[in-house]
């Protein structure tokens, strides 16, 4: 009797039609569209959520269609549109419309990727000539051999307020989010048993969007993916003239594809959340283990963003005043993973967002969800398959 009484409480077996693990970005719109299907869903978070531990925290993100590739500005067509949906649906903005500065040498294929692209789409584009450069954007020295275009589309996304508007759309659907519980096992099979720190729970099919413990739960399912977790430093810059580079000035979100500090991509957006200071950031980190992400202490990466301030954004303060953290879970080729477990197809898999996955939540949920559900996926997801990189590995042996 004594025995029964120590023993740790456990809820008995909750059944669901889904099971969504992570509540970042992904997850949440997984759960939101699944619950719009009328399917019984259940999204677990490890963590007390809101939280500033994994890749979705944080005010803004940048949304954009320009890309070097074409089936990225595809899905932001609908993408824009499912934002503007939840907008209405919520009676809340999440979006503001800035343009995006994409700057970069005129010969540098990334730069004429993107041009390409947004011309090819007929994305409304504005082609910035280089007498006209600083009538446009003032505060910003173009470097030599620089192009500059507006992508006039693009704009900041309020990232804190979309995650929690989305997940309390999920609820009010009838969903069910548990926090504080991190899965601890999951046993695949037509029902899938997916067991936390405290519960067991049931469902016909699971979707994984863990972001950086993505290959931690994927270990569950005898799966690992190529992915690497690296720490972000979220640097904000201090406005020499306050207001030089405000959102409500109109200064635009910015994306400096090449340059001579940097052989990765720089992004900026306009002081928004911090009065007086704006983001800039490297497209690139640090490896690191997400449960120790603050013991990466390399600070390479903001030197280079000193020097690169100092030359082309004068009116800034070149040293960061604030600085925060995030982690990008990236794969070799820098695209998703939107897939089917290989062996277990009612276990779906959304990771490796590389940096660059919030703006597509709400599509990605939709896909995820449409692959949950077996349905015929809405894109063609043959760039986001698992089997290109065992296609890749087999090729280099
Ligand atoms: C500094 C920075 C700037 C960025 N800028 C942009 C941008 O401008 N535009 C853009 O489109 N994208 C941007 N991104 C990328 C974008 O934010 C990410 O791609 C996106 O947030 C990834 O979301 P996710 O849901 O995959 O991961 P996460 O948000 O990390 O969610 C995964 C969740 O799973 C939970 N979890 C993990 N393991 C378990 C477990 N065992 N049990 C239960 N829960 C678990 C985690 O706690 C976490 O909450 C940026 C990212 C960073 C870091």
């Amino acid at each position: 009797m004594l025995c029964v009484l120590n023993k740790p409480k456990m809820s008995t077996k909750e059944d669901y039609d889904c099971i969504v693990i992570g509540a970042g970005v992904q997850g949440s719109f997984t759960a939101y569209q699944l619950a719009k299907q009328n399917k019984k869903t259940l999204l677990l978070e490890q963590f007390i959520l809101p939280h500033t531990r994994g890749s979705s925290h944080g005010q803004t993100r940048i949304i954009r269609k320009a890309y070097e590739q074409d089936f990225y500005t595809h899905m932001m067509e609908e993408c824009y549109q499912l934002w503007a949906q939840l907008e209405r649906e919520a009676d809340v903005k999440l979006y503001r419309r800035t343009g995006l500065l994409v700057m970069g040498p005129e010969k540098a294929p990334d730069y004429q990727l993107i041009k390409n692209t947004l011309q090819r789409n007929l994305v409304p584009t504005v082609i910035l000539k280089r007498e006209d450069f600083s009538q446009h954007i003032p505060h910003v020295n173009l470097s030599d051999g620089d192009e500059a275009l507006v992508d006039t589309t693009a704009g900041v996304l309020y990232a804190d307020r979309a995650l929690k508007t989305v997940q309390g759309q999920f609820q009010k659907l009838g969903g069910v989010i548990k926090d504080g519980q991190k899965v601890t096992d999951i046993k695949p099979g037509p029902v899938v048993t997916v067991s936390t720190s405290s519960g067991v729970y049931r469902a016909k099919s699971l979707v994984i969007t863990a972001g950086a413990w993505a290959n931690t739960v994927l270990s569950h399912v005898g799966l690992q993916l190529p992915l690497q977790v690296v720490r972000i430093n979220v640097c904000y810059w201090k406005e020499k003239l306050p207001g030089s580079y405000d959102v409500k000035c109109r200064f635009p979100c910015f994306l400096q594809v090449e340059c001579k500090e940097a052989k990765d991509h720089i992004y900026g957006l306009p002081s928004n959340e911090y009065p007086g200071l704006i983001k800039v950031c490297y497209h690139t980190g640090s490896e690191t283990d997400p449960d120790e992400r603050d013991k990466q202490t390399d600070r390479s990466d903001i030197e280079l963003l000193q020097r690169y301030i100092a030359r082309c954004f004068p009116g800034l303060v070149p040293e960061p005043a604030v600085v925060e953290s995030c982690m990008y879970t990236v794969t070799p080729d820098r695209h998703f993973v939107l897939d089917c477990h290989p062996t277990y197809s009612n276990i779906v898999i959304g990771a490796g967002f590389s940096g660059h996955g919030f703006k597509f939540g709400p599509i990605v949920g939709k896909l995820l969800c449409e692959l949950s559900q077996g349905e015929v996926p809405s894109y063609d997801l043959s760039p986001f398959r698992i089997r290109r990189f065992q296609a890749k590995s087999k090729a280099a042996l």
